[in-house]
């Protein structure tokens, strides 16, 4: 049976554990792919161009919205972001499921203009969880901890607007239960148009 991929859209408060959970997927998925997001910000230490996104000039990304070259893109802490639209087609139309690691607003854009997407949405096991986890990540400092778990509860409040939720309390379990639910969002009747036209289409 030939199908196309899925469109998966991974979204969480900061800290929830999305790239850690995501890391373990993968590892044992490698037949999906990672959507690499372009972005204004700088990189990080230790992050690469086209592999943890790709980092380009504000006019550049501009220049990207105005072709039409991102599937959706929004602005987070005074920078753009935004899922390239031409490689993930490409991946969709070679059958390989795609992964969109984004926030709230873009994950909203791609329900509207892709209803076949499937949302998942990753949570901490508790808000002292979170707290604990940004805390012990060590990247931010504390005003920008304080500000994360601010907007976290703000993500939280578009948790029921996607098709599942990600309890992160251990990583090999959210990984197993991620796997579960993308094999499971897959036979949803309405990410299943093709096969039940080609049945009905047959000679
Ligand atoms: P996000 O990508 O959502 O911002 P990270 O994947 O960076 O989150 O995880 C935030 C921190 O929490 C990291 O230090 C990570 O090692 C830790 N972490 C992630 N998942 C778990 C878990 N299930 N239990 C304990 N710590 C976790
Ligand atoms: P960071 O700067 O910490 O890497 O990412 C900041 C936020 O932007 C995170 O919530 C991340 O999921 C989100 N993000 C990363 N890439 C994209 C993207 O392409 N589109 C949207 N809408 N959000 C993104």
């Amino acid at each position: 049976m030939n199908r196309n991929g899925t469109l998966v859209v991974f979204s969480g408060p900061s800290g929830s554990g999305k790239g850690t959970v995501l890391g373990e997927y993968l590892k044992s998925h490698p037949e999906a792919a990672f959507s690499v997001s372009a972005t204004t910000r700088r990189p990080r230490p230790g992050e690469a161009d086209g592999v943890n996104y790709w980092f380009v000039t504000r006019e550049r990304f501009e220049e990207m919205i105005a072709k039409g070259e991102v599937l959706e893109h929004t602005q987070y802490n005074g920078n753009y972001y935004g899922s390239p639209a031409g490689p993930i087609r490409e991946q969709l139309a070679a059958g390989r499921d795609v992964i969109l690691e984004i926030e709230v607003d873009g994950a909203m854009q791609v329900k509207e203009r892709f209803p076949e997407a499937l949302l998942i949405f990753v949570m901490p096991p508790s808000f002292r969880e979170l707290e604990r986890r940004l805390t012990g990540r060590g990247t931010e400092s504390r005003e920008e901890i304080q500000g994360r778990l601010a907007a976290a509860r703000q993500e939280m409040a578009m948790a029921p607007r996607y098709d599942y939720i990600l309890v992160n309390d251990d990583v090999a379990g959210a990984a197993g239960r991620l796997a579960g639910l993308i094999q499971a969002g897959k036979w949803v009747p309405a990410r299943c148009g093709e096969l039940l036209r080609g049945f009905l289409e047959e000679e």
